[in-house]
């Protein structure tokens, strides 16, 4: 039998691993994972561990989920790929005419991974405003704290200083405003009227420079990489009113918090309101395949729709629209259809309410919150290196988690039943009484 470490040896050896100082895996080992099944993921020596950051965020409906094994095995034996510069296939039709549908928005426009959707995002925001003679809109706003992906178009509206500040001088400087997170809130302030207030950095701005953007970036109702920082949907609603106002583009980055996260489909609609554009990936394809995705207005592809070529959105990706991850996007829709999954979302939330209270209770916690399917807290006396540490404590007791900073989250897969997250909240409440810090 082969052992977890023959694996880990090879995988240092060979691999660069993501958002990692690859040093640290002389004392920190790498996980070989063999086979997942269901919200569980299993190494080489029979361990399991609870899946409870969705493979980072992409997995809704479980490993070797049976439906959309069967979906992509079936798309396999009739096409794999097609460019669709010039060709179509049945699944990016039916993909993208069921997001419209979904979304209000249409034109869907394919990239592979989140930052290309955010890039493509950002160029046709500026581009149509080219489009219509205003070329001095080029510039972009995002909140403080934002993440929207890290190639260097999507970093220079990212605000995380361990992913951004060494490549500082790569990028464009863009407008930074007050984030919304109502842990930011004044003792006594509500976070709708602390959202309120934070939306006034954003109308001080446009007034000043109104003809000089071309569009703000936001997470909708939470901004998962500065630590799941949840806000008010009033501050999206203000947005959406000072977007009009001021003639500047709202472009909803839903790549994480789309398809459920937060309780609705869309984040978007907990606010009643529709962006300009909206960036899709992540939970798309159900974690099974890269792909992303942006839809826009009719009214911002028509600006496109012309005889000179160079008016047309002249973007592209080798992989664009490609038939198997749009073959698994369907069936991860069809399972929400069929399943009813929102709604037994939102019953799993209710019967682990009093062990959240628990969590909430704790003396070591601040901030607990909870969204949708998303549960987070703060741990007061957390040291550094808190995360490192509590990740390979949760990990001894078969449970994967990555602490943001002193920010613990769960963000399961759809699948987790009852039981399990009650066993994960258990977890939790054992590391949070342990002391680890
Ligand atoms: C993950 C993420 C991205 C980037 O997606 P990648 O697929 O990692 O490039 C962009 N925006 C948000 C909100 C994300 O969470």
């Amino acid at each position: 039998m082969q052992s977890n470490k023959d694996w880990l040896e090879r995988s240092r050896r060979a691999v660069w691993h993501p958002c990692t100082q690859m040093k640290r895996h002389e004392t920190l080992p790498i996980v070989p994972i063999e086979r997942g099944d269901g919200a569980w993921l299993i190494d080489f020596e029979g361990k399991r561990y609870f899946d409870g950051v969705s493979s980072w965020w992409v997995n809704l409906f479980g490993h070797a989920n049976p439906r959309i094994n069967a979906a992509i095995t079936d798309q396999l034996g009739k096409l794999e790929h097609v460019i669709l510069a010039g060709f179509t296939q049945r699944p990016v039709v039916e993909l993208s005419e069921q997001l419209a549908e979904l979304t209000g928005l249409g034109h869907a426009f394919y990239g592979s991974d989140g930052a290309s959707a955010t890039e493509i995002a950002l160029k046709m925001s500026f581009h149509y405003w080219r489009n219509q003679g205003r070329e001095a809109k080029c510039e972009f706003v995002s909140l403080d704290n934002s993440y929207h992906g890290e190639t260097l178009g999507a970093l220079s509206v990212t605000d995380v200083p361990l992913f951004r500040d060494t490549y500082a001088p790569l990028l464009r400087s863009s407008h930074r405003v007050t984030s919304p997170d109502w842990r930011l809130a004044e003792a006594g302030e509500s976070p709708e009227a602390y959202a309120l207030r934070a939306a006034q950095a954003v109308e001080t701005l446009f007034q000043a420079r109104a003809n000089q953007i071309a569009a703000i970036i936001v997470e909708p109702l939470c901004q998962g990489a500065a630590g799941m920082a949840m806000y008010h949907p009033a501050y999206l609603a203000r947005l959406r009113q000072l977007c009009d106002e001021y003639e500047v583009h709202l472009i909803a980055d839903e790549i994480a918090m789309g398809f459920g996260r937060t309780g609705t489909m869309f984040a978007c609609e907990q606010a009643a309101i529709k962006p300009d554009f909206i960036c899709l990936s992540k939970g798309i394809t159900g974690g099974y395949l890269p792909l992303s995705c942006v839809l826009t207005r009719d009214e911002i592809y028509a600006a496109f729709y012309h005889d000179d070529v160079t008016r047309g959105f002249l973007h592209s990706h080798s992989y664009t629209g490609n038939a198997l991850a749009c073959r698994a996007a369907l069936e991860v829709l069809s399972l929400f259809r069929d399943d009813a999954v929102l709604q037994s979302n939102l019953r799993k939330g209710l019967d682990v309410a009093d062990l959240f209270e628990q969590i909430q209770a704790h003396p070591r916690v601040r901030h607990a919150r909870h969204l949708g399917m998303i549960w987070a807290f703060d741990v007061a006396d957390a040291e550094s290196g808190f995360s490192g540490r509590w990740f390979e404590a949760a990990l001894a007791q078969g449970l994967l988690v990555r602490p943001v900073n002193n920010t613990v989250y769960i963000m399961p897969p759809y699948i987790a039943s009852v039981a399990e997250l009650r066993q994960v909240f258990n977890t939790l409440l054992m590391l949070l009484d342990s002391g680890l810090k």
